[in-house]
């Protein structure tokens, strides 16, 4: 059942279509993954999402939790739909490098993962969510990726000011009714009322204000719900263009996709209707910044989160990695952090701003004079691969449950267990003994099903 005033609403905006759109709501979503090619390449056979490189349909939905290659970060469960950024940064941002990229509105993760392969290593990407609890799912999520080019932070839309034009790249991905995830999410469909839409494009419109000015002139804004109505789509870009200074920019795009174009006060706005796409509901906006660069000073740091470590210590950190000169590491708290030298004045200065929960690569804590290494650093695409043991399936499995592994496998000391040649965590023998050093929260609680071929 579909509130009676949301099917009155898309009667009016889409006229015959909606009884399609209805209709395709009360079917069964398609089931996506995105490949990390850092560390996979995607299975042969499978249908491409067209807008998404690495974006692939799957016939059925497995048991990913119980997949050793989804804990170790190989590929994201995402909706393809939302892919559909990816289109959006490759043609409004193409091939330059160093871009600094915010993600505001970033967990639990789907597409920071995406705009951290897209950046790469070069280019950093700020993902932030305001609510605690959804922002450790993300950080989470960011480690198991592995990129090590993601600073994840913890505040109120309103704080960025203090990044006065700093992103090439803004991405809002703003909180909405969800009219796009009813097939998905049935409960959605419960909540949405029309004072909720409205609720909603008035924090979407509070969320743009307090962000316009960490976008430098000439920067990019993508701006994406998950829903249908114009007051949260069209009418928040109409509201841009009337308040800001915005500039359109010209999206190419294949008509076989099936995504329907629409016009905002000049800016291109792209919507994906379940029966014309095979995704949910989603909506994306993408536009320049004009003007010119206010000359301003840098923020004045407010925090120095980071120490210098000995040259021993660096020495034995660079042996984890693979490519050491290219990093520089820093004490952060108790734990030693590893970053790409190329952005780390980047990471730095979002550091001294604002409330960071996860920056690069944790790398761990160093006892003595050896490194206890941290899962993250596991995770990390350019982990140094020494020391590293395949393992069967089952043991990889076993192993992300925190159940006992046969120590036989292992030679004494730290070893970095492969499932099908990609990192899944460390564990450390000790005589007959083996210690998993997987945290809990990267742990499989309910192995219960087998995974699906
Ligand atoms: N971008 C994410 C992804 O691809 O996985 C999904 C983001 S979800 C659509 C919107 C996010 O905005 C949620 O994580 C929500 O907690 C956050 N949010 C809620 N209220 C907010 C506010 N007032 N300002 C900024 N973000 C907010």
């Amino acid at each position: 059942m579909f509130p009676e005033s949301f099917i009155a609403n898309l009667n009016k905006e889409l006229g015959e279509d909606a009884d399609r759109l209805l209709a395709a709501l009360d079917g069964e979503p398609s089931v996506s993954v995105r490949y990390n090619s850092a560390k996979e390449q995607p299975k042969e056979g499978l249908r491409k999402v067209a807008w998404c490189e690495y974006g692939r349909y799957l016939e059925q939905r497995p048991y990913f939790t119980a997949d050793p290659l989804f804990q170790a970060g190989c590929y994201y469960v995402q909706e393809a739909s939302s892919m559909f950024v990816e289109h959006l940064y490759r043609q409004s941002v193409g091939e330059q490098q160093g871009v600094r990229l915010l993600d505001l509105c970033a967990a639990p993760g789907g597409k920071t993962t995406l705009y951290s392969s897209l950046v790469g290593r070069d280019g950093v990407v700020v993902a932030n969510e305001v609510i605690r609890k959804r922002v450790m799912v993300l950080a989470d999520n960011v480690m198991r990726w592995g990129a090590g080019n993601v600073v994840v932070t913890n505040n109120d839309p309103s704080h960025f000011g203090s990044l006065n034009e700093w992103f090439d790249v803004v991405a809002v991905d703003a909180p909405c009714s969800g009219e796009g995830m009813f097939r998905k999410d049935h409960a959605a469909r419960d909540e949405w009322s029309e004072d909720n839409v409205k609720l909603c494009a008035a924090r979407q419109r509070r969320i743009l204000e307090d962000v316009w000015c960490a976008l430098r002139p000439g920067g990019v804004l993508i701006y994406s719900t998950c829903t249908f109505n114009r007051a949260e789509d069209e009418e928040n870009v109409e509201w841009l263009v009337e308040n800001f200074d915005c500039e359109p920019i010209h999206i190419d795009m294949p008509e076989e996709w099936g995504v329907v174009r629409s016009e905002a006060s000049g800016v291109e706005c792209f919507h994906f209707y379940p029966h014309c796409v095979e995704g949910e509901g989603f909506f994306a906006a993408v536009l320049r910044k004009g003007g010119e660069p206010s000359h301003h000073r840098s923020p004045k740091p407010r925090k120095n989160p980071f120490a210098d470590l000995p040259r021993q210590s660096v020495a034995e950190l660079s042996a984890w990695v693979a490519n050491p000169s290219e990093m520089v590491f820093k004490q952060v708290g108790e734990n030693c952090y590893g970053y790409y030298s190329a952005t780390f004045a980047d990471v730095r200065q979002v550091s001294e701003q604002l409330t960071v929960v996860h920056s690069g690569v944790c790398m761990g804590q160093i006892f003595g004079k050896k490194l206890r290494p941290d899962h993250s650093l596991a995770l990390f695409c350019e982990v140094n691969r020494r020391d590293d043991v395949e393992v069967d399936l089952a043991t990889a499995q076993n192993y992300l449950a925190r159940r006992d592994v046969d120590a036989n496998l292992f030679t004494e000391g730290i070893n970095l267990l492969l499932f099908e040649g990609v990192a899944v965590g460390w564990v450390k023998r000790v005589g007959g003994r083996v210690n998993s050093l997987l945290p809990k929260q990267f742990a499989i609680n309910n192995l219960t099903a087998p995974i699906l071929d």
